[in-house]
């Protein structure tokens, strides 16, 4: 089972992802967990990923679908992946769309979380707070751009999926388990 988390920044994507990796025993993909992990490793490519990161504009799709094309081939992927934070363009959709294509595999679901865009801000904030402001671009400033990013960039891939009949929008304003539920049932649906 493959799935997409969908939602713009502070939306519950990477809490519902471990949700269902621990549910479902299918691995979860974070391109923004992976990419701060590159750029605490202090590599050349960290260093050059720390500016892009910290202004809250996004990778180059070259660099990201790389990244994926390597995560979804490993064994560990077989049964299935989350991918969370990925695609965030029409490009690395169309990409991902390629790499399955070729390994005849596809995606199953869609959720996209749905989320007023003024209670991202304190979500943002209260997750500041809790890791110590462990995220540079958890800050008000940086969210308007990943914000303004999400819209103009992420946002439209959304139809693209609608299109192929896999699309479920989720209420994000739901309390956490709430969320979890609803997530559950449209899985359950499909492997029953
Ligand atoms: P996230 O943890 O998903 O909010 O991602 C944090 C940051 O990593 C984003 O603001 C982007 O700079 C970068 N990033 C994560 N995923 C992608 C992606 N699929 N394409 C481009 N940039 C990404």
């Amino acid at each position: 089972m493959n799935i997409i988390m969908f939602g713009p920044p502070g939306a519950g994507k990477g809490t519902q992802s471990e949700h269902i990796q621990t549910q479902y025993n299918i691995k979860m993909l974070s391109t923004g967990d992976m990419l701060r992990a590159e750029v605490a490793s202090e590599s050349e490519l960290g260093l050059k990923l720390k500016s892009i990161l910290d202004s809250g504009k996004l990778v180059s799709d070259e660099v990201i679908i790389e990244l994926i094309a390597n995560c979804i081939s490993e064994p560990g992927c077989q049964k299935g992946f989350i991918l969370d934070g990925f695609p965030r363009t029409v490009a690395q959709a169309e990409a991902l769309d390629d790499m399955l294509q070729h390994m005849a595999r596809k995606i199953d679901h869609v959720f996209s979380l749905e989320v007023d865009q003024n209670a991202l801000l304190e979500r943002i904030k209260k997750r500041a707070e809790e890791t110590g402001g462990a995220r540079s671009d958890d800050n008000e400033d940086v969210l308007k751009n990943r914000l303004q990013v999400y819209q103009e960039q992420t946002a439209p891939i959304l139809p693209y999926y609608e299109a192929k009949g896999v699309l479920h929008k989720v209420d994000g304003m739901q309390p956490i388990e709430e969320v979890t539920s609803q997530i559950d049932g449209y899985l359950k649906a499909k492997a029953a």
